[in-house]
């Protein structure tokens, strides 16, 4: 085995011990606000301003919001200040708080000056370059730190090669990343009235080792002089964290079964719409959100099996996958169903739990992150509850 290999194989490793807790809490009391570069680090810099002020105010005023709004919520920042903190640091604070949610804020730019508009990342292999490019620029950062190569290894943010480590990644968070990134794009395009450039994934060091569900904003560019001028107007950065607010609240309530209100946004006013067109059309960007071909119209019903089953879930996707695809690691029987616009990977299919806890076992040496998840008569049903109807 040749070092590339090996060094594939710890980050492999690396990795997979990140994804300590996958299961998603109940209820959300901590959230973690990051609001990108800071310090000597200026993220992307326009024609008057830079992205770690926007980051920082939009940042301070979200969770000033969700402060006043959901009592019940305490709110961490990785910053407060205009300071340095390595990406390594700002997921390691979200871990040590035990937080729900991760929220990191910044703002997108391109070389093509006419590129605009608002997208929302969740962690995940890129699809398209410019989703790989967002990632590349963010990733960046790392390169200012000074023991940059003992914390990142071999991990090189320019590199495309760099990014296959991300072609593994399977998290119990997905889903409700995806959920989270959803509100924040409708609310934020909603307040912004700037362009939909949708839900995207894309490996960002700082989501790739947070272990909740997280996403990635990028406001818009700061890099177009008309979004410049908006992102720069403390009015408009209050209405961005407002919707943003909005956003957590309905994620919120969605978790919990809760029906608190939304805050007012205030007004702004939509951009000229002769500023709206990019000169270069943008690349055709699948979204994750709402892909249509996610929808399994070509796959027949699976026959629903007939009272309470247990199966051991190893890995939700965007994507649908063939029956011998390599992200199965050489496990085999693969089943998949489709759900909260992921298909969801499955092996082992028992009416005991115990039997399925062997099952578990097994694959955890390959899925250390995998978990039971139950049916009835072909329906997700909570585990707790198929326990319940079988022992
Ligand atoms: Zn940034």
């Amino acid at each position: 085995m040749n070092t590339k290999k090996w060094f594939l194989l710890f980050i492999i490793f690396a990795f997979f011990n990140v994804q300590a807790f996958p299961q998603v809490k109940d209820g959300i009391s901590k959230v973690v606000i990051d609001a990108g570069h800071g310090g000597e680090d200026p993220g992307a810099v326009g024609s008057k301003g830079k992205e770690k002020d926007v980051t920082l105010a939009v940042a301070l005023e979200l969770g000033k919001l969700i402060s006043e709004n959901c009592p019940d919520v305490d709110v961490f920042y990785t910053r407060k200040t205009d300071v340095f903190i390595p990406l390594y640091n700002r997921s390691k604070i979200a871990n040590d708080k035990h937080a729900d949610l991760f929220i990191s804020i910044h703002c997108n730019s391109a070389d093509n000056k006419t590129a605009n508009g608002v997208e929302t990342f969740v962690m995940g292999l890129h699809k398209t370059e410019s989703s790989l490019d967002v990632a590349r620029k963010e990733n960046a950062s790392m390169l200012l730190e000074k023991d940059y190569k003992n914390k990142y290894g071999d991990f090189n943010p320019n590199s495309p090669e760099s990014y296959v480590i991300f072609s593994l990644y399977s998290s119990a968070y997905l889903e409700s990343s995806v959920q989270l990134a959803s509100k924040v794009q409708k609310n934020l395009l909603k307040c912004t009235h700037f362009r939909d450039r949708q839900v995207q994934q894309a490996g960002f060091w700082v989501l790739h080792k947070v272990a909740m569900p997280s996403i990635l904003v990028e406001l818009g560019f700061i890099s177009n002089k008309s979004e410049e001028a908006q992102l720069l107007d403390p009015t408009f950065q209050k209405a961005m964290a407002a919707s943003l607010c909005n956003a957590f609240i309905e994620y919120k309530n969605q978790v919990e079964g809760n029906s608190a209100a939304l805050i007012t946004v205030p007004e702004t006013k939509p951009q000229p719409k002769k500023e709206e067109a990019e000169t270069a059309k943008p690349e055709e960007k699948p979204s994750v959100a709402e892909k249509p071909e996610l929808q399994p119209v070509d796959d027949p019903a699976p026959q629903a099996e007939t009272g309470v089953v247990f199966k051991v879930q190893i890995f939700a996707l965007p994507d649908k996958l063939g029956p011998n695809d390599p992200k199965y690691a050489g496990l085999k029987n693969v089943d998949k169903y489709f759900e909260g616009n992921l298909w969801k990977y499955t092996v082992g299919s028992e009416k005991k739990f115990a039997d399925i806890q062997a099952v578990l076992k097994t694959t955890k040496e390959k899925f250390p992150d995998a978990f039971v998840i139950a049916f009835k008569d072909g329906k997700k049903i909570p585990v707790p509850e198929a326990r319940k109807l079988t022992e």
